[in-house]
This record gives C-alpha cells, structure tokens and sequence, in this order.
C-alpha cells in the first residue's frame, strides 16, 4: 500500500470523484479547483516525483497521461478553447503531494507567468 492521498484515492480508502480511469491511469477533480475544470491524472504506479522519470523506462506511461489528458479534456467540453497540463515538482515548484499528478486545468482563460 502506498504512502500518500492519493494511493488512498486509488485503492478506494477514500473517495473521489473519478472522471478517467484505465489499467495505468485514474483521474479526478481536484478537491480545491483552481478553474472551473480542475482533474488530477495520476499513474497507478507510485512515482514521487519527476526526478523518478526516465524517458526510457516511462516513455508508455507518459504517452498514456496525455492521450488521457486530451480525452478528458474532450469529455469535459474544454478541449477546443485550450488548458493548462501542470506538473509540479519537489519543494520549489509547488508540489504537495508525492505521488507523481499531472494537473488539467480548463474552463477559463490562463494567465502567464504563473505564480
Ligand atoms: P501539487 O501541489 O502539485 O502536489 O498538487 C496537489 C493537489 O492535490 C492540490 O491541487 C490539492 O488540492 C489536491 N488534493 C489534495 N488532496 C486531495 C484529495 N483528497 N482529492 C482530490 N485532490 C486533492
């Protein structure tokens, strides 16, 4: 069993509002949205962070977040105007939870720097 929230959310300990999911895959809204559509696509696999990822041994897994990116992004009606995919990492790019969470942020106009 995993050590974060969002092993948690994967295993059913506790709930979520799940819009995606496949063998590799989940997908849910965030519980404190940033815009009007705000999903969290996770792997199942628990990867901390970025650092973890080597094109080489992910290349298939990170294919797969943004073919299910644009999939919910199509399902949530967001897809044409455009979104925001996200990932933060470690301590200065904003990350709170370690378990690797690729951000889809829509439904509005982002701005740019981000903060
Ligand atoms: P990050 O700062 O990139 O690590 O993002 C973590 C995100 O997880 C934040 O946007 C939180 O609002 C979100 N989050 C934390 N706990 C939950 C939860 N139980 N269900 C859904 N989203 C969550």
């Amino acid at each position: 069993m995993g050590n974060t929230i969002f092993s948690k959310i994967i295993s059913r300990e506790i709930p979520a509002q799940i819009v995606f999911e496949n063998e590799t895959l989940l997908a849910f809204r965030d519980i404190n949205p940033q815009a009007p559509v705000h999903i969290l696509i996770i792997p199942k696999e628990e990867i901390p962070t970025v650092r973890e990822i080597s094109g080489k041994k992910h290349a298939e897994l990170l294919a797969n977040m943004y073919d299910a990116a644009n999939i919910i992004a199509e399902n949530e009606g967001i897809s044409s105007d455009g979104f925001r995919l996200v990932i933060n990492c470690g301590k200065n790019g904003g990350q709170e939870v370690y378990h690797l969470h690729m951000h889809l942020l829509g439904g509005r106009k982002m701005n740019w720097p981000p903060g």
